[in-house]
């Protein structure tokens, strides 16, 4: 007798291409978890992340690096309370704060300076960018700042503000801040500090900087790897 071949019943192929939907959209949730704002907490070993909220909504991240026994940070968050709970939460405390490195002058960005007294807080060139009175040192385009084996060299970025800055830690962890906001950066609510082109050049500038592995951004998380930055953002 003849052995005719079997055929997959439908309700198998069915399953088949449900699990394969699954598989995919799986694996595109996962690549685009990538840029979310990270939530609170150790990102790697002495890298930490604090996610703050705005109506309910997660809005941005700033970061903590170890310094030796200390550490630094960059930005100071949008929500002061939630930045407080977010150091209590690493278990961090803010008098180990020795130095802030501001990105720019924006609300989101700057909400707890007041909160780390002992802390240098560094920033780009804040002329006519309306920052605070408050005692800061301006960094000069290029420069490098040590703290206790951990380097910090300040890149000068304008484009989304006048006054926006990049930081290079140990040539691998590149501090963004806001270089890019949105994939078509709508216009900022002050158009005169806005300077899209420029943007977009600075972008290409330090995104092809050797050595940068990750990318740290104020409202769109970590990337871990560059390649995939630029396929997101150029
Ligand atoms: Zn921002």
């Amino acid at each position: 007798m003849l052995k005719t071949k079997k055929k997959l019943p439908i309700w198998a192929k069915v399953s088949i291409v449900i699990l394969a939907l699954i598989l995919i959209l799986a694996a595109t949730a996962a690549v685009a978890y990538r840029r979310y704002i990270y939530p609170t907490g150790e990102i790697m070993p002495g890298l930490y992340a604090v996610r703050t909220h705005r109506n309910g909504m997660p809005m941005g991240n700033f970061f903590l690096m170890r310094a030796g026994e200390k550490y630094i940070a960059f930005d100071a968050g949008a929500d002061n309370t939630e930045n407080e709970n977010g150091l209590k939460r690493l278990g961090i405390s803010a008098e180990d704060v020795v130095a802030v490195f501001i990105t720019h002058y924006h609300w989101d960005h700057i909400a707890s300076i007041g909160l780390f007294e002992n802390a240098v807080i560094y920033t780009g060139n804040t002329e006519n960018s309306g920052f605070p009175d408050i005692p800061h040192r301006i960094m000069s385009d290029g420069e490098i700042i040590e703290f206790y084996g951990v380097s910090v060299q300040c890149f000068y970025t304008p484009g989304h503000t006048a006054d926006s800055v990049c930081y290079v830690v140990s040539g691998k962890y590149l501090f963004v801040g806001d270089l890019l906001v949105t994939t078509n950066d709508p216009p900022p609510p002050n158009p005169r500090r806005y300077d899209a082109e420029l943007q977009l050049h600075h972008r290409e500038k330090m995104l092809g900087l050797d050595g940068v592995e990750y990318v740290f951004t104020g409202h769109f998380g970590l990337f871990k790897s560059v390649r995939f930055f630029r396929w997101r953002w150029l």
